[in-house]
C-alpha cells in the first residue's frame, strides 16, 4: 500500500518536472516501498525489543536504577522500590545520595567515580539506607551507558540486597559455635575463651577457674516427663546458671545435661567455692512444670588454673576427674581437683568410666587359648582369657583394667560374664559336632569372698547346657590366704558339681604347701616366670622340677604356663610335666580361630 502510493506521488513529481517515464516512477515507487517496508519492520522489532527490555527491567530480581551524566536518577525498577521503599517518583531526578548510609567516607564514593570514568564500570559491595532508616548491604556493578562517539550518555546500576545472606550466614555461624537449644557457647568457644583467659592471666595475680557441672538425674526427667520438659529444664537451668555468671565469665552447654561456668578473674579459692555454691543453690530451686515442682540438683567439679594444667583440654580433665569424684560421695556439691590427684589416678578414673559401661555395650570377647597335652600333643582342654577393646581407649589389656575391675566391685558382673559366656561358647561347639574340651576361667579372690560363686557356676551351667566336667576354675593363691574356711567350702561346692579346680600362677604368690594339701584342686599351673627361665638359669629348673615331683605326688596334673621356646618345651617335656600352654602353640585366639584349632582346621604353630 505504501509502495503504490509511493510510486503515483512519484509519477506526479517527475511529470511536474517534465519527466514523463512512468516506468522509472514504477521503479523508484518499488525501490521507495521496499525501503518505507524495512524501516516500518525495524520500528516494530524496535517497539518489541523496548517492550521486553522493560519487562526484563520491571520483573528482574535485582535493583536496577539509571542516572543520567549529571548524576540525576532517571528510572529505577519495581525491585529498587521494594528494596528501598522509595517508589519512582520519589527519586525520579534526585541524586543516588539519597540512598547514602554514611558508613562510607568520601574516598569510598571518589573510588567509583574514578573507576567509572576510567573502565566504564566499578563492581563492589556497598551498604546503603532504606528509606526507613535502615541500613543493608548491596553487591552491585555500575555500568556506563556509552553513545555512538564513545562519551557516557547514562549509568545504569544493577544490584542485590546481601542482606538475607549475610543473616543467613551470620545463622550458621552462630550455630556452629552455640549449643541450638540453650544458645550457649559450645565447647569449641569455650576452648578458645579459656586459652584468651590464660593468656590475659598470665599476667596478673587473678586465677582462672573451670566449673563443670551435671545437672544430677536429667535423664530422669526426660524418661519420666518426656523430653520436650527435658529440653524446657535444660533452657531454665541455663538461664540460671547465666546470672550467677558474671559479665567476664563464659557459660558454655558442652552438650547433654553438661555445662561449663569460666570464671576469668577469682581472687581465691574462697571466691570460687562462693560461687559454686550460688550456682548450686540457683539451680536447685523448685521449676515449676505442669503444676508440679521440679527440683534438679548439680554435681560441680572444679579445677584452677595455673594450678590444675594450662590448657583448655587439661583443664577440663581435671575438672572432670573433681566431677566424677563429687558424684562418687554423693551429688548436689562441688569438689575441687587440687592437682594432688596425679596422672596415674585420672587415667584409673577414666578406666573406670569406661570400663562401668563396657559390659552393656559389648565391649568384653573372650580369647582362648589351647592347652597341649604332652603325651600326644593334642589340644586337651583351652583356657579363656578376658579382652576388652574400649571405642575411647582402644584395647586395654587385663593387666591394666582387672586390677580395677576388682578395686571398684566391676570384677563382680565382669567375672559373672566371663564365666556364663564361657560355658556358652563350649556348649555351642560340643552342639555344632566338635570334640569335647574343657574351658578354664580365671576367678579372681574378689568373686570367692562374696561366697556364692558355687550358685554363680550352677547357673551358667544350667543356662548353657555344660556338663560340669568341661569346666575348670583358675585360682590364684591369694583366694586361699582369705578366709580359708569360707573358701575351702566354695572349692567343695564345686568340686562335688563336678568343676576342676586349677591353681594359676603357682610359685609366686606365697606358696605354701599346706595349701596344696588342705584345698582340693586338679591341676596345678607352673607361672610363666619359671618357664622363661627354664632352660638358662638353674634355679628356675629346680624348681619347675620340685613342682612337678610335688604335684605328682599330690595327684595334679601339672601345667607348664608361657612356653615360648622349643628349648623349653624339651625341658618340660624331659621332667615329666604333663600339659603346657604358650605362644609356640598357639596365642589367646577369638573363638573363630580356635575352632579351627579344635577342628584341627589349622594346626598349632609348634607342630605345623
Ligand atoms: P593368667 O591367667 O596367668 O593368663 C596367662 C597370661 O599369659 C595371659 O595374659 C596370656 O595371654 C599370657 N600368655 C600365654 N602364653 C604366653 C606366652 O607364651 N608368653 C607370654 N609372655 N605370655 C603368654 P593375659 O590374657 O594378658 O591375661 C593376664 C592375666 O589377666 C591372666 O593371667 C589372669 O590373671 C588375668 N585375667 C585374664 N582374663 C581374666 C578373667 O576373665 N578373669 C579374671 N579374674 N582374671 C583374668
Ligand atoms: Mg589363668
Ligand atoms: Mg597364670
Amino acid at each position: 500500500m505504501a509502495a503504490a502510493l509511493s510510486a503515483q506521488a512519484l509519477q506526479a513529481l517527475l511529470a511536474r518536472h517534465g519527466v514523463a517515464n512512468p516506468a522509472l516512477a514504477q521503479e523508484l515507487g518499488s525501490l521507495v516501498g521496499e525501503r518505507v517496508a524495512h524501516l516500518e519492520a525495524k520500528a516494530r522489532d524496535n517497539a518489541q525489543r523496548l517492550r521486553m527490555t522493560e519487562q526484563v527491567f520491571q520483573s528482574t530480581q535485582e535493583s536496577i536504577m539509571m542516572t543520567d551524566t549529571a548524576g540525576a536518577i532517571i528510572a529505577v525498577n519495581a525491585a529498587f522500590e521494594q528494596v528501598t521503599g522509595y517508589s519512582e517518583q520519589e527519586v525520579l531526578g534526585q541524586n543516588p545520595r539519597i540512598l547514602k548510609s554514611g558508613r562510607h567516607d568520601a574516598a569510598f564514593y571518589q573510588d567509583i567515580f574514578d573507576s567509572l570514568r576510567q573502565a566504564g564500570q566499578w563492581r563492589g559491595e556497598i551498604w546503603n539506607r532504606r528509606k526507613n532508616g535502615q541500613v543493608y548491604p548491596e553487591r552491585i556493578v555500575i555500568d556506563a551507558v556509552r553513545g555512538d562517539d564513545g562519551k557516557p550518555e547514562a549509568y545504569v546500576s544493577v544490584s542485590s540486597d546481601v542482606s538475607a545472606l549475610r543473616a543467613a550466614h551470620h545463622q550458621v555461624d552462630f550455630l556452629s559455635h552455640h549449643d541450638s537449644l540453650t544458645l550457649l557457647p559450645n565447647r569449641q568457644v569455650l576452648a578458645q575463651r579459656v586459652r584468651d583467659a590464660v593468656t590475659a592471666a598470665r599476667t596478673g595475680e587473678r586465677q582462672i577457674a573451670l566449673l563443670l557441672f551435671n545437672l544430677d538425674r536429667l535423664q530422669r526427667i526426660n524418661d519420666s516427663l518426656g523430653h520436650e520438659t527435658g529440653d524446657a529444664m535444660l533452657q531454665e537451668m541455663a538461664r540460671r546458671a547465666g546470672v550467677v555468671a558474671g559479665p567476664n565469665d563464659t557459660l558454655a552447654h558442652m552438650g547433654g545435661d553438661e555445662f561449663v561456668l569460666l570464671l576469668t578473674d577469682c581472687l581465691d579459692s574462697d571466691a570460687i567455692a562462693n560461687t559454686a555454691g550460688r550456682l548450686i543453690e540457683a539451680i536447685s530451686r523448685p521449676v515449676q512444670v505442669g503444676g508440679h515442682d521440679l527440683i534438679l540438683t548439680a554435681s560441680i567439679g572444679i579445677s584452677v588454673y595455673p594450678r590444675d594444667g594450662g590448657t583448655p583440654s587439661e583443664l577440663l580433665k581435671a575438672a572432670d576427674v573433681a566431677l566424677s569424684h563429687m558424684k562418687d560421695t554423693g551429688r548436689n556439691g562441688f569438689r575441687f581437683f587440687k592437682g594432688e590427684m596425679n596422672a596415674h589416678a585420672l587415667r584409673w578414673m577414666s578406666l573406670e568410666t569406661h570400663l562401668r559401661r563396657a559390659i552393656e555395650r559389648g565391649e568384653l570377647s573372650l580369647h582362648y587359648q589351647p592347652q597341649v597335652a604332652i603325651a600326644d600333643g593334642r589340644i586337651c582342654s583351652m583356657e579363656a582369657l578376658l579382652r576388652w577393646r574400649s571405642p575411647e581407649l582402644g584395647q586395654v589389656a587385663p593387666g591394666d583394667f582387672i586390677a580395677l575391675a576388682e578395686d571398684t566391685g566391676l570384677i563382680l558382673p565382669i567375672g559373672n560374664w566371663v564365666i556364663r559366656q564361657a560355658c556358652l561358647q563350649n556348649k555351642a561347639w560340643q552342639d555344632a559336632g566338635m570334640a569335647p574340651l574343657r574351658v578354664a576361667v580365671n576367678v579372681s579372690a574378689h568373686q570367692f569372698m562374696v561366697g556364692n560363686l558355687p550358685e554363680v557356676v550352677a547357673d551358667a551351667l544350667a543356662e548353657s547346657g555344660l556338663e560340669a566336667r568341661y569346666l575348670e576354675v583358675e585360682l590364684t593363691e591369694s583366694v586361699m590366704m582369705h578366709d580359708s574356711e569360707a573358701t575351702a567350702a566354695q572349692l567343695a561346692r564345686l568340686t562335688d558339681m563336678g568343676v576342676s579346680i586349677s591353681l594359676d600362677d603357682f610359685g609366686t604368690g606365697y606358696s605354701s604347701l599346706g595349701y596344696l594339701s588342705r584345698f582340693m584342686l586338679d591341676k596345678l599351673k607352673i607361672d610363666q616366670t619359671f618357664v622363661r627361665n627354664i632352660t638358662t638359669e638353674p634355679r628356675s629348673a629346680a624348681i619347675a622340677q620340685a613342682t612337678i615331683a610335688l604335684a605328682h605326688g599330690l595327684s595334679l596334673v601339672v601345667i607348664a604356663e608361657g612356653v615360648e621356646t622349643e628349648a623349653q618345651y624339651q625341658f618340660l617335656k624331659a621332667i615329666g610335666c604333663d600339659e603346657v600352654q604358650g605362644y609356640l602353640f598357639s596365642r589367646p585366639v577369638p573363638p573363630d580361630q580356635m575352632e579351627n584349632l579344635i577342628c584341627g582346621k589349622s594346626s598349632l604353630a609348634h607342630l605345623a
